[in-house]
């Protein structure tokens, strides 16, 4: 196996417990390792600080898989994913839908594996990972021996780590169901594998759809930036009065109609297809109002240079989903953008009040479901923030 030699002083975040290397940190390769490879890590002196798979095309060239001297076979797989499972049974997380395996949080950094049902729905984001495939389907087929596994591979790292992105059921002949439904509480969502731009649900909001939805009962809720309207549908459940549910992907639209026909509300739902910028400011001029307000967006950065361009995005939502609540309304505002770190979203969330000239009430700071764990080390794995706001 070949061994990466890191620079003087490079050993330093590593040994804080956080597990990427960068290029520029990399004196040397010994053995020389072809990319997606597994490689030995040591410092400037030579002493072992554990394994990994290198790749010198993204500028995060080695994630630590382990510290130890062990081999990154199929038995370190089926260990890493037993433990995430076991962690999440502890918790009573385990559920129709969750995240079995959180990258760097479950100590499989470029690894993310969802349970829908009995399907596993993989994702690999290194190029290390994605080579691991074939031990990682086994591990998953010795975890759940009456499950398939789905690969959705984001095309984004597959363009960074360079791998051709694929999509479809893993193995032969094991072909999982098109379409299945899973239940999130009281709701009941559809899932289908194999179509469309996103496979399953938000499962990082799991926990915040319960929290929004105990706010709902009589109210009429705005569900902005909706996907397939998992916030609108609990919310309804709960007993909202009326929801209007805002989103610009016709895809996703359709998901949202399907949920809804689901869980017997169509009744009491409003899909509106455009863009939620434009529809906040409709909606203000039109002085309509609602009892809650929920803003989940894409991320509008993804990376540290735009940041300031997507703090006016949010402070601009922000603003008018304040405005469109009616006094002592509840607005649940999130994040997921990486480089807005949580004092910055509180801030941009204050200025906005300011702005609105509202006074508002944290009822809440939010953040993902706890199967998707935060690693105190790894600040990058705290991704989802939020906060829910009450008007006074
Ligand atoms: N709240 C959802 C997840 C939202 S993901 C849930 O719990 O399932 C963000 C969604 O915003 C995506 O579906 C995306 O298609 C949509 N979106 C992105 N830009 C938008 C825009 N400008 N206006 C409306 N929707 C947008």
């Amino acid at each position: 196996m070949a061994t990466l030699v890191l620079k003087q002083g490079s050993d330093r975040r590593l040994r804080a417990g956080h597990p990427w290397i960068y290029r520029s940190e990399i004196a040397d390769l010994k053995g020389g390792s072809a990319a997606g490879e597994a490689i030995s890590v040591v410092d400037a002196a030579g002493h072992f600080l554990g394994r990994g798979f290198y790749n010198p095309r993204p500028a995060i060239a080695c994630r630590l898989l382990t510290r130890r001297d062990e081999a990154l076979d199929g038995a370190f797989f089926l260990r890493r994913l037993r433990a995430a499972l076991e962690y999440r049974r502890a918790a009573s997380l385990v559920a129709d839908a969750y995240r079995l395996c959180w990258s760097e949080a479950d100590g499989l950094p470029g690894l993310v594996v969802d349970r829908y049902g009995q399907v596993s729905v993989v994702q690999p984001l290194t190029l290390g990972m994605e080579r691991a495939l074939p031990r990682i389907e086994e591990a998953l087929g010795l975890l759940f021996p009456s499950g398939a596994v789905y690969r959705l591979d984001d095309t984004t790292a597959a363009r960074i780590e360079g791998f051709a992105p694929q999509r479809g059921w893993a193995g032969t002949g094991s072909a999982g169901p098109a379409e299945i439904t899973i239940a999130e509480g009281e709701c009941r969502f559809a899932i289908s594998f194999g179509s469309g731009h996103k496979t399953g649900l938000y499962l990082d909001q799991r926990e915040n759809r319960r929290i929004v939805a105990d706010h709902a009962p009589g109210r009429r809720v705005l569900d902005a930036f909706c996907y397939t309207g998992a916030f609108a549908c609990q919310a309804l459940k709960a007993g909202a009065a009326q929801a209007l549910l805002l989103e610009s992907s016709a895809e996703a639209l359709a998901g949202a109609e399907k949920n809804l026909a689901l869980n017997g509300l169509p009744g009491r739902a409003e899909l509106r297809a455009g863009n939620a910028f434009d529809e906040l400011r409709a909606l203000e001029a039109r002085r309509e109002r609602f009892g809650v307000v929920v803003l989940d967006p894409p991320p509008f950065t993804r990376r540290k240079e735009s940041v300031e361009a997507a703090a006016r995005g949010y402070k601009e939502i922000n603003l008018r989903g304040l405005r469109v609540l009616e006094p002592g309304g509840v607005l649940a505002t999130f994040s997921c953008s990486h480089h807005v770190t949580p004092a910055l979203f509180e801030a941009i969330c204050r200025e906005a009040a300011g702005d609105a000239g509202i006074a508002v009430r944290v009822l809440a700071t939010l953040g993902p479901s706890l199967d998707h764990p935060v690693l105190l080390s790894v600040p990058e794995s705290r991704y989802l923030k939020g906060l829910l706001l009450e008007t006074l």
